[in-house]
């Protein structure tokens, strides 16, 4: 810039353009959310049989492999061949305008505290699709490509925002899940009666399975991993074709943040989300894990990884994030033995908990739990977890649930609602809904209207093509 009568005036010019240039982005951004709404929302009726757990076919696996990766199953998109052309059109680095704020815990002082004796609620996803194009086949035809485990188990960015906006609008407030619970006198964990919460909010556990950034998904959708942009989670992820695009609006950690900071009666005391980890493929985009032949890695490897990661580790922990095991190899444990068992759970504790700190909380993967024979003597593979300090475990199923379970040595079992591609084109008007009452308990996600068209399929066909594929009539 020059030519300016001074130095004052032209700092101004600039000062206004850049202005112009924020506000222009947010226009633009607005634009696109809107733009994403399905035009023709209607009704679908579904007949469906509520009550059961919701998750989708449980891989064969028997844990007994020494080693992960598990061949048959690391959360979302482990074994489906989908799209993978490279990014049509240049992405550039998202927009940085809300990165100016500092993370702050917001203090909850407007709300008057009162003793809250209802339902925790807990909801769950997996890492967002931020780049559709990469996740979603354009050919629609093969039903089975089309639901793949992206397509079911995952959400996109658009959808994502759209839901934490119904959540806060049903009154919803993200609660730490260590608050909700305690152990009593005789050691055994069990759900708070009542505790004190904000007055006329209800609690709401929002917890994220696989913040792993696995390797064999790389270049299929979703980030790489998470890195501090500013001084803020912030995101990273380069494409086939070189390009890096880094930013705020690629992933729920980041998103979640901005939503907190412009609506702090969103989070009591701070609380964001519970981030579920597994091992085998290090965490939250960072090989930690240790080195194993023919994996290509050396120790040295490892420790910068290592290092690369505990700023990150302690910046989520510092506004608000925090962290459950999800087992080390990401196993169905309904297959393990004993002896499996407390190889998978060992290596989580030498290898991941160092890094995270200790957690009482554990997300059984595929939401898959071991059943006692005899309805009384906890299972072996659950009796390990347990004696490890794990209290607080986590399954999967679309109608709340939450007990202490004597039958698996004293602990919680808690059901987490699954809002993911099989809620948006099976659940709506179905599951959600209060034994007692029948009202929903999310009466604002409208999955229809959040439905992402970046799928590719609308919303429609997906629901047939779900039917299809689940043999559903
Ligand atoms: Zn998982």
């Amino acid at each position: 810039m020059s030519g300016g009568k001074s130095k004052g005036n032209g700092l101004k010019v600039m000062i206004i353009v850049m202005l112009a240039v924020i506000v222009a982005l947010i226009v633009i951004i607005a634009k696109i959310s809107t733009d994403n709404k399905p035009s023709d929302p209607g009704k679908v009726v579904i007949n469906t049989e509520p009550g059961h757990s919701v998750m989708t076919a449980l891989p064969q696996d028997t844990g007994d492999s020494t080693d992960g990766p598990e061949t048959t199953g690391n959360g979302p998109s482990d074994n489906v061949e989908t799209a993978t052309q490279i990014p049509a059109t240049a992405v550039v680095t998202t927009p940085v305008v809300t990165a100016t704020a500092t993370p702050t815990k917001q203090p909850d002082t407007e709300l008057k505290l009162v003793d809250y004796s209802g339902i925790v609620e807990h909801v769950f996803t997996h890492s967002l699709v931020a780049f559709p194009e990469l996740a979603y086949p354009t050919d629609i035809s093969d039903v089975d490509k089309v639901m793949n485990t992206y397509f079911i188990d995952c959400i996109t960015v658009s959808e994502f925002k759209q839901i934490l906006q119904a959540l806060y609008d049903d009154g919803y407030m993200l609660v730490n899940i260590n608050y909700v619970y305690e152990v009593d006198s005789n050691g055994v964990p069990r759900l708070k009666k009542s505790f004190k919460f904000p007055e006329g909010k209800k609690p709401l556990v929002f917890s994220f399975d696989d913040t792993c950034y696995y390797s064999n998904k790389m270049g299929r959708g979703m980030i790489d991993k998470l890195v501090i942009i500013d001084g803020k989670i912030g995101t990273y992820t380069k494409h086939k074709d070189g390009t890096v695009v880094q930013g705020f609006d690629e992933e729920h950690i980041p998103i979640l943040d901005r939503f907190v900071e412009e609506h702090p009666d969103f989070s009591f005391n701070g609380a964001k989300g519970m981030l579920c980890l597994t091992g085998y493929d290090g965490i939250l985009g960072y090989r930690t894990q240790r080195v194993s032949e023919g994996d290509g890695r050396t120790e040295a490897d490892r420790q910068r990884e290592i290092e690369a990661v505990k700023p990150i580790i302690q910046l989520l922990k510092d506004t608000g994030w925090y962290f459950a095991s999800h087992s080390y190899k990401h196993g169905v444990m309904e297959n393990y033995s004993t002896a499996s068992m407390e190889d998978c759970a060992t290596k989580f504790r030498n290898e991941v908990i160092p890094l995270i700190g200790e957690t009482k909380i554990y997300v059984y993967p595929y939401g898959s739990w071991k059943r006692s024979s005899d309805g009384v003597t906890c299972p072996g593979p659950q009796r390990v977890l347990n004696e490890m300090g794990f209290e607080y475990f986590c399954s999967v199923g679309a109608n709340w649930y939450a007990k202490t379970r004597s039958d698996l040595g004293n602990i919680i079992l808690q059901d987490r609602a699954n809002i993911d591609g099989t809620a948006f084109v099976w659940f709506q008007d179905i599951f959600y809904k209060h034994e007692e009452t029948g009202e929903s308990r999310f009466p604002s996600m409208n999955f229809r209207e959040i439905y992402d068209d970046a799928r590719n399929i609308s919303y429609d066909d997906a629901v047939a093509a779900y039917k299809k594929w689940k043999g559903i009539e």
